[in-house]
């Protein structure tokens, strides 16, 4: 797979890569954070909260035993005991004036009664009806006459108004013979159950509870109870309140009581503070994050700015331009000393650059006269030579034609050798001489129409044509080329004379031009049905003097098809052949063309 960062420039990746780094490493800390905070913060509360519960829970027990006591000695007076021994009218009186006292005394205590030790009501203070619980009542006071000390039973519910009862035994020597039940009121104020809170703290709430009996209180009222069974073996429950959210709650049984006493809070007050915290955390982290990519930013574009400049600079030198500096001397750090070793570096190849190419231009200007003075040397050569090899040819005619008659056959054919090898040499220097003339040539290529090139070179090799009785097509509409009329009438005549010259001689040859343009180019064909060339001669053909065939069949000097490469590499264009023995030959020339508006000027 490819990295999908592999496009991009280092200017880009650079801050890229660091500032990921930066968010994937902030981010994780500040989590981490945050999971911490929120887990030291709930555990503290919880911590906190279940020492008041431990304590609260402790006073509830010690207030639990003071009650017990308390019912006990009312139990323990000679009035209730008088009643139980013998519940005379008289005793029933006294009693029940007792009772009546204590209950109008105390707001806090309803109901008191004297109950049989099977639970009997025996005689009661108070409104038994409305405060107690008829199955409650009967059951507390036959579990107190069972004991030595008073018992504290479950919370009952009396309305809206929690109740509950106290009971001790009446004892007459060792026999518990009746049982004091009283009823206590749990009434507190709403501002004392605030304050009671507030003293809790952390949004904390204390409830007081029978589990078993479903009967809950906030000390002012009854309440709902939690939704969940809570004082089981775990001490800490969590569930919903529909007014609060997430509660956590610390259960803790009230020792000697069949009470629960219940600290709940709620889970985001409690982390109300740790939010806070955390939000300022998140702010600073943010602005961290800002500061640290801005810092990545700025820290990368000082690598990547020279980096980029010195890029852009060798790659202008790779151009061949040397003018562009890096160092801007702002900088002394290493990359300021980069730069400036680039700089030097680059001053160093250019004077180099320089210093080469002006030798390059002697040595070119040097070669060039030494090539111009040996093409006049070897153009005057020729010059020279011909006076001689004409001289030759002269005078073995003359000594054939005047004195022809003293000559044996041997002489004559001996003369006639001469004057043969003089016209040849003289064929070939003259040959020579064309090719010297088109490579000295100052050659501009201009528009010229391809089809009178081509009839004019036909003129010239027409006596070779009608000799072989050839026949010589070329296709009609033949575009305008780029070229050098003089030089391309040569190539071309050179290439229609081969074409029917090198057709063996039982054969009548066929030849045909024709041509072929796209895309700015002309190719030219010179097709023939002659002897074809083997793949292996198809370039050395083209070199001074390389002939394939001898001079009896063939007649030539192997300077035609240098003439024609030289001429046609002068108008820039190339040349080629496609061959093979026996079938024919194809020789090309490919030229650039005519571009349109200026072929629409040249018609
Ligand atoms: P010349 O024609 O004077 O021999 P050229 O330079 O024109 O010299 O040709 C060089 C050689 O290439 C020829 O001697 C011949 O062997 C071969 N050649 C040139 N044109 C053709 C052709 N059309 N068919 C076969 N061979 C050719």
């Amino acid at each position: 797979m490819t990295s999908p960062l592999r496009g991009l420039s280092i200017a880009v990746k650079l801050p890229l890569l660091i500032g990921a780094l930066v968010v994937v490493g902030v981010t994780i800390g500040a989590l981490v954070t945050y999971d911490s905070v929120r887990a030291a913060a709930m555990t503290g509360t919880r911590q906190r909260l279940g020492l008041v519960a431990d304590q609260i829970g402790g006073m509830l027990a010690t207030n639990a035993d003071q009650l017990r006591v308390t019912t006990g000695e009312v139990a323990d007076t000679a009035v209730v005991r008088a009643f139980v021994r013998d519940p005379s009218a008289a005793n029933r009186a006294a009693a029940l004036a007792l009772l009546t006292t204590v209950t109008n005394l105390s707001k806090k205590v309803p109901v008191i009664e004297i109950r049989s030790p099977s639970g009997a009501l025996l005689l009661g203070a108070g409104d038994v009806a409305r405060w107690t619980d008829p199955h409650l009542d009967s059951s507390l006071a036959r579990d107190a006459a069972t004991r030595n000390t008073g018992v504290l039973g479950p919370l009952h519910a009396a309305g809206d108004t929690i109740v509950y009862a106290t009971a001790a035994p009446v004892r007459l020597g060792r026999r518990p013979a009746g049982v004091l039940v009283a009823w206590w009121k749990i009434t507190s104020t709403r501002d004392a159950r605030e304050q009671l809170n507030a003293l809790i703290g952390a949004g904390g709430r204390l409830y007081i509870g029978s589990p078993q009996d479903s009967v809950w209180t906030d000390l002012v009222s009854r309440v709902q109870g939690p939704p969940v069974p809570v004082g089981g073996t775990r001490d800490v429950v969590e569930y919903t309140r529909p007014d609060s959210g997430t509660t956590v709650a610390i259960a803790r049984k009230v020792a000697g009581t069949e009470w629960t006493l219940l600290v709940e809070f709620s889970r985001n007050e409690a982390l109300s503070g740790t939010v806070r915290f955390l939000k300022r955390l998140g702010l600073i982290t943010a602005i961290l994050l800002v500061v640290l990519l801005s810092g990545t930013w700025y820290a990368s574009r000082l690598i990547t700015v020279p980096l980029t400049a010195l890029t852009d600079a060798t790659e202008s030198v790779a151009t061949g331009n040397f003018d562009r500096g890096v160092n801007d001397g702002r900088r002394t750090d290493e990359i300021g000393r980069l730069a400036e070793s680039f700089d030097v570096m680059v001053s160093h190849v250019r004077e180099s650059h320089r210093e080469l190419e002006q030798r390059v231009a002697s040595r070119t200007r040097e070669l060039q006269e030494r090539n111009e003075e040996l093409e006049a040397f070897g153009y005057s050569l020729a010059h020279d030579l011909r006076a001689p090899l004409r001289a030759m040819q002269g005078f073995s005619q003359a000594l054939l034609e005047d004195h022809g008659t003293q000559l044996d056959a041997t002489g004559k054919h001996y003369a006639q050798l001469v004057a043969d090898s003089a016209r040849s040499m003289d064929r070939m220097i003259l040959d020579l001489l064309a090719y010297s003339r088109i490579a000295r040539a100052e050659v501009t290529p201009e528009p010229v129409p391809l089809e009178r090139i081509v009839r004019n070179a036909t003129v010239q090799v027409r006596s070779v044509i009608q000799e072989r009785g050839a026949r010589l097509t070329v296709d009609p509409d033949l575009p305008e080329v780029l070229g050098h009329e003089p030089t391309l009438v040569q190539v071309f005549a050179n290439l229609i004379g081969n074409a029917v010259k090198f057709v063996p001689a039982e054969r009548a040859p066929e030849a045909r031009v024709r041509a072929h343009a796209w895309n700015g180019k002309v190719r030219i064909w010179v097709e023939d049905n002659g002897i074809g060339i083997e793949p292996q001669y198809h370039d050395r053909i083209f070199r001074v003097f390389e002939r394939l065939n001898n001079g009896d069949d063939f007649p030539g000097t192997g300077i035609g098809l240098a003439i024609v490469r030289k001429g046609v590499e002068k108008i820039g264009g190339t040349v080629g052949v496609e061959s093979t023995p026996g079938s024919g030959s194809r020789f090309w020339v490919e030229l650039n063309r005519v571009p349109e508006e200026s072929s629409a000027n040249a018609t």
